[in-house]
């Protein structure tokens, strides 16, 4: 007992010296909630272009309302999130699918998954090359393979078995991403990620990437890991993460902070509060997250200057942001 409520002590204490952005719904717990996210890092008003914030903001709000169309007909939080996944992939604008950043070979290997909370259910592939929606491979492995993670050739040749569409490898290629290898750009983040609850109660997650710019050959980051980048359990919460993945696979970040939830009894703002602000900061690892709770709260929180990102539940509320409030 006395561990529970200093445990609930030091993380209200945590959340009230950091800033972040927490946003909990008391007032009426909502039927639906999604909220995806688009990479955090060195997001920086001064350095955005209002074409280019526009250009953001419009795709943001285009994925966000696909899934919210979902929910709202009733459909599953499975199908809302890779929906909205989808959205973005398709887009240049973020690290994942079309637009995916380049290994130090110069090519795109892309890394994805997706998790149930009602089941517990998880699919992964990492170092694909040729499936044109790395989400949608996910979750092929996760409803028609025994298994949860596929890799390199063989998560190609499994999606294509099953019938997803798949695209020569220059289809990835945009040159803003080109130019930004070419420059070994710091500001190497823009993975996508969703996470929601839907009318029957249940939580879904799911991130998808093209890793890290520069990243070594064969190199595996957080996103497709279970546990690392995407968590969904419907006793607690759903998870996506973004940023750096060494650390986010080190920590076990989306898991941690469901663990956190369940073991001690904390809101899901204070254990994700803990987890980013403090335990990732204090290791000097950048990224954030985005998270929902079974009765409906969520969370962006990242301790960088920025993360795209957009939320939206039955209750009316939606918002799309970029920049950090402080
Ligand atoms: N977490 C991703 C990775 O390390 C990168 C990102 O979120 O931008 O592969």
């Amino acid at each position: 007992m006395l561990i529970r409520i200093s445990t609930a002590l030091l993380l209200v204490l945590i959340c009230s010296v950091y800033s972040c952005e927490n946003i909990e719904l008391k007032d009426k717990n909502p039927e639906w909630v999604i909220v995806i996210h688009g990479g955090a890092g060195t997001i920086l008003k001064s350095e955005m272009t209002d074409e280019m914030e526009n250009a953001y903001k419009k795709k943001l709000s285009e994925a966000l309302e696909l899934g919210s169309e979902i929910l709202r007909n009733g459909g599953s939080s499975l199908d809302a999130i890779s929906t909205a996944i989808n959205c973005m992939e398709d887009s240049p604008l973020f690290n994942a699918g079309r637009g995916s950043v380049f290994t130090a070979e110069g090519k795109n290997e892309m890394d994805a998954s997706i998790m149930d909370g009602a089941t517990l259910n998880a699919g992964a592939v990492a170092g694909i090359k040729t499936v044109k929606n790395p989400v949608l491979a996910a979750r092929k492995v996760m409803e028609n393979s025994p298994h949860v993670m596929l890799i390199g050739k063989g998560a190609d040749e499994f999606a294509k078995n099953q019938g997803l569409e798949i695209v020569d490898s220059s289809y990835f290629f945009t040159n803003r991403r080109w130019e930004s290898f070419k420059r070994a750009n710091k500001n190497k983040f823009g993975t996508v990620g969703a996470v929601a609850l839907d009318m029957n109660g249940n939580l879904a997650a799911a991130t998808s990437t093209g890793g890290m710019t520069n990243k070594m050959k064969g190199r595996v980051g957080d996103s497709p890991i279970i546990g690392a980048g995407t968590y969904a359990d419907n006793k607690a919460c759903a998870v996506s993460a973004t940023g750096h993945g060494e650390y986010f696979i080190r920590n076990v970040v989306a898991y941690d902070i469901n663990a956190i939830m369940k073991y001690s009894g904390v809101s899901l703002k204070e254990a994700a509060t803990y987890v980013i602000m403090k335990k990732l900061k204090e290791q000097g690892a950048e990224g954030g997250i985005i998270a929902v709770d079974k009765a409906g709260n969520f969370v962006t929180v990242f301790n960088t200057s920025g993360m795209y990102r957009a939320y939206k539940n039955s209750n009316g509320f939606s918002e799309i942001k970029i920049y950090g409030d402080k």
